[in-house]
């Protein structure tokens, strides 16, 4: 028996075991120490924003993005319904209501018209996730919230190394988050980071992660003591966490390019069989570049994506679905509401089968998971 194709295996950075013996042998355990300097410096040149702070998650991120926002009961965020739980948490945490608009059935990203409709005098915030790290229609998106006067959250978890006409994801939202926990292209195990697009918010940033202290002033010598200046949370990266995420993040060009091979074996290998059998191959719009994090077909119906899954997993391949629609759920009926019925979200998730995607899947791997695909009829 030859052994199972993973869905999704962490990938191991050359220097990982090097960096944590740093830190355990060191005086420096807690967050803000050398490696997260680093890596957050690594993370603002891959992104091109001008800040960012490490986070013990991305869910973590995405509350902190809601404090920064001062959101609260009587606001309303609007989000799509096909994307993770962590986006909506972030905003009932708050008391705030979320308003579950649609996605496209193309790319399954947020549809900016539904966001047109969705707004209403209590409307705050948009929060988008770029599908796969296939961009949002920022520019539609961005129209809409300069018209209205709201911030764009951008969940970019997916979307490290991923651009939009020529700009890294992760500059769009007034804040965007990033995930490293380890079934995204670079991890820490858990862990994740915020990305601070507006200056004037860093501060602010700096003293909700760090339990509501002024903290970081105080070590930059900017305050002579520090104490107890807003409502906060400890948001803080560890050391150990940063001294993989340091190593992971120095090798992103290599995880990067393992990682579009598969892609583009994928891309290239499947047409003739997607045609044949009406399924729907994941493509990225000219004006876009996806980050290769994963690589999905739409089957023409439920039935086909259940007995896909069913064959993938008879030959050893480990395919899988992804979200279910949070608008329907029972936390997304208590709270959020809905724009309306959202059938592209439940046809996007009741038709979505991914394949496996890692950076040190070998050739053979590849191709078992190709001829495991091809060899499935209606
Ligand atoms: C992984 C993920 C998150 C949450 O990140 P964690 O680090 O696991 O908390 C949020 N949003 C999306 C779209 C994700 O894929």
């Amino acid at each position: 028996m030859t052994a199972d194709i993973l869905f999704s295996k962490p990938f191991h950075a050359p220097r990982e075991m090097e960096n944590l013996a740093r830190v355990v042998q060191g005086d420096h355990a807690h967050g803000d120490g050398e490696f997260t300097r680093s890596a957050t410096r690594r993370l603002t040149d891959i992104t091109g924003t001008p800040a960012a702070l490490l986070t013990t998650s991305g869910s973590h991120a995405l509350e902190l993005a809601s404090r920064l926002l001062d959101l609260g009961p009587g606001d309303e965020v609007i989000l799509p319904s096909f994307t993770f739980p962590s986006a909506a948490n972030a905003i009932a945490l708050t008391g705030a209501t979320c308003v579950f608009v649609d996605v496209d059935l193309r790319y399954g990203n947020i549809d900016p018209q539904q966001v047109a409709e969705a707004i209403t005098p209590r409307t705050k915030a948009i929060s988008v996730v770029s599908y796969g790290g296939v961009a949002v229609d920022f520019e539609s998106i961005g129209r809409i919230a300069d018209e209205h006067g709201l911030a764009i959250i951008e969940d970019n978890a997916h979307g490290l190394g991923g651009e939009y006409r020529g700009q890294q994801l992760g500059a769009f939202g007034v804040v965007a988050i990033q995930s490293f926990h380890d079934t995204k292209n670079v991890h820490c195990g858990e862990g994740g980071a915020i990305l601070i697009n507006d200056p004037s918010m860093l501060e602010r940033a700096e003293i909700v992660r760090e339990k509501g202290t002024n903290r970081a002033r105080f070590l930059r010598g900017q305050v002579d003591k520090y104490t107890w200046v807003d409502v906060g949370s400890s948001y803080l990266m560890s050391e150990y966490n940063a001294a993989v995420l340091d190593s992971q993040l120095d090798s992103f060009d290599h995880i990067q390019a393992k990682r579009h091979a598969i892609w583009s074996s994928y891309a290239h290998r499947l047409p003739t069989w997607a045609e044949a059998e009406n399924v729907r191959l994941m493509d990225v719009p000219d004006d876009r570049r996806h980050p290769a994090h994963l690589f999905f077909l739409q089957a023409p119906d439920h039935e086909y994506q259940t007995a896909l899954l069913a064959h993938l997993r008879s030959l050893g391949v480990v395919g899988t679905f992804h979200y279910i629609p949070l608008d329907s759920a029972p936390a997304g009926l208590r709270f959020g509401r809905r724009l309306r019925e959202l059938t592209s979200s439940q046809s996007f998730s009741e038709r979505l089968v991914r394949l496996p995607l890692w950076a040190d899947m070998s050739d053979d791997q590849v191709d078992r998971v190709i001829a495991a695909v091809t060899s499935f009829h209606r």
